[in-house]
């Protein structure tokens, strides 16, 4: 980008950021919760550093990259930026967990038991914790991963107890085109993530769901971590929500 590129760029960036940030404010107090208890990640896996800088100038800090050499090469070129972080939020093969562990902040893609005991023990190997969500596949669509919501609440004592794995929550991807429907998958991430918080006494404060078309649903339904990409960076996106 040249200058006045840059400088476009970063004033959509601004005011899309500005307008999104009102819109989960909105969405939260509809459900009587507060904005922030939200977290806005921004994902970045169609842009390029040099905008990802441009967002964190507006005030993203964090990032979402859903591949794992792109995470480990956007972690090392990002990695002098006081307070940025980046989260492993897609399909994650047991051969690359090494490129995210220690680069990804959180991984929200803990799609099987089989998939969470080899993190478990890369994590032990390397000497550090993986924070980690499990990814719930609530829809039962077979295009889609992640555990059915029966097997989470089966094997959750199982996982929770694996050294050098902690699990803070629940991650779903909502099937797309129908907000009703996003919506009763949401609030059925949210009844489960609540029964486990019952169960376990942990905490578990992180329901990562919602996208650039059903985030504010999400909101309304107790998301505390919304993974927006076209919305924030595709100046030629169209709102669906609107
Ligand atoms: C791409 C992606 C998103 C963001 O999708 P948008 O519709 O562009 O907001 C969120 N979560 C995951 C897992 C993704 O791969």
């Amino acid at each position: 980008m040249d200058s006045n590129e840059r400088q476009r760029y970063s004033s959509f960036l601004a005011r899309r950021r500005a307008e999104l940030l009102d819109r989960i404010a909105e969405a939260a107090s509809r459900s009587e919760r507060h904005a922030n208890e939200v977290t806005l990640l921004a994902v970045s896996k169609t842009v390029g550093v040099e905008e990802m800088l441009l967002a964190y100038e507006q005030g993203y800090v964090a990032f979402g990259e859903n591949r794992p050499q792109d995470l480990q090469r956007k972690a090392e070129a990002l990695s002098g930026v006081e307070g940025l972080r980046l989260d492993m939020i897609g399909n994650l093969q047991r051969n690359k967990i090494n490129k995210v562990l220690g680069s990804a902040e959180l991984i929200h893609s803990v799609s099987s038991v089989g998939l969470g005991k080899a993190i478990a023990s890369r994590a032990e190997v390397r000497g550090l914790t993986a924070r980690c969500l499990l990814e719930v596949n609530v829809s039962g669509e077979l295009t889609k991963s992640g555990m059915a919501p029966e097997e989470v609440a089966r094997t959750f004592d199982y996982l929770m107890e694996l050294p050098n794995l902690s699990i803070e929550g629940l991650m779903t991807m909502a099937p797309a085109g129908n907000v009703d429907v996003a919506r009763s998958c949401f609030s059925k991430l949210r009844e489960l993530i609540c029964a486990l918080r019952a169960s376990t006494g942990l905490e578990l404060p992180v329901l990562s769901c919602g996208m650039s078309d059903d985030f504010e649903v999400a909101v309304e339904e107790g998301s505390t971590l919304v993974r927006l990409g076209r919305i924030v960076f595709d100046p030629s996106y169209a709102d669906a929500g609107r």
